[in-house]
């Protein structure tokens, strides 16, 4: 049977970011259980021992090693990239020369997404020399990774400046799960939040900021992600396990407090890197 792996739970910068002394990152500085990786999703399928990992993250080195001690007779067989942002393909400088130096791993993405790759240093140069092979999606179709995992890529509105930006609908004998780590707002998105969430039985959705309290003084119209107090509100109810993950640093959610209170009482939760769901 196959499983999904959640891989860390912030956002592009991770916890502590670089620079940072608000409270979430000062705790974090001061003890390392409390840092956060940035969000990715690791996909194992035990027949034929293989796994794919969703989005190159700049903490690419630990997940890459969490999924092998978890799996450590599984192969890498690829990876998945949601959109062109640093916390979701920059990972990939360990796959070149001065690193692992992998040979011709398959690497999936949009069109936009595989151009800006094959256009751009240092990110050519993995395609150059032949470290990955871009194999362009088709957003809206469901791709066969094994015969027990399928994945279909969908359009997200985001801040598009280098690609596009996918989610990822996962599919296993059993169980359907959506992965999506980015999104401007729920009604710029040409689809219902509510309806998609009722195809599938295990949502991580873009979790960045909890409430406008955690970004006093900012024009809550310029955000760029849905707030959490929001989403919540339309999900209550649903019966899928919802759970946020891509959470910015400042997010209250980082810790124990009524925030994470109020969010169960909503039936909803936060990811967290080492959760883990049979497919
Ligand atoms: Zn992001
Ligand atoms: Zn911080
Ligand atoms: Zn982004």
């Amino acid at each position: 049977m196959p499983h999904a792996l959640l891989l860390g739970n912030a956002q592009d910068a991770g916890v502590p970011q670089a620079g940072c002394t608000c409270p979430n990152c000062r705790a974090a500085w001061a003890s390392p259980l409390k840092r956060k990786l940035a969000s990715a999703l690791g996909l194992l399928s035990d027949e034929p021992g293989e796994w794919w990992l969703v989005d190159a993250t700049p903490d690419f080195r630990e997940q890459l090693r969490h999924m092998q001690t978890r799996a450590p007779e599984a192969r890498l067989a690829g990876l998945l990239l949601t959109h062109a942002h640093i916390g979701h393909y920059t990972g990939l400088i360990h796959l070149g020369f001065e690193a692992m130096a992998v040979r011709g791993l398959p690497v999936y993405a949009t069109r936009r997404m595989s151009g800006f790759l094959r256009a751009h240093a240092p990110w050519k140069q993995l395609v150059q020399q032949g470290n990955i092979v871009l194999r362009e999606l088709a957003p809206d179709e469901w791709h066969t990774l094994t015969p027990d995992l399928s994945i279909k890529p969908v359009l997200v509105p985001h801040r598009d400046e280098w690609s596009d930006t996918v989610a990822f609908f996962v599919r296993g004998p059993s169980r359907q799960l959506l992965y999506l780590p980015d999104i401007d707002g729920w009604d710029q998105w040409g689809r219902s939040l509510t309806e998609v969430i009722a195809e599938v039985d295990v949502a991580l959705l873009d979790g960045s900021f909890f409430s406008p309290a955690e970004l006093p003084g900012r024009d809550l119209a310029r955000i760029g992600h849905p707030l959490v107090t929001d989403t919540a509100t339309r999900l209550s109810g649903q019966a899928a396990d919802v759970r946020f993950i891509h959470l910015n640093h400042s997010n209250l959610l980082h810790h124990a407090g009524p925030e994470r209170e109020w969010l169960k009482t909503q039936g909803l939760k936060i990811g967290e890197a080492g959760d883990e769901w049979a497919l």
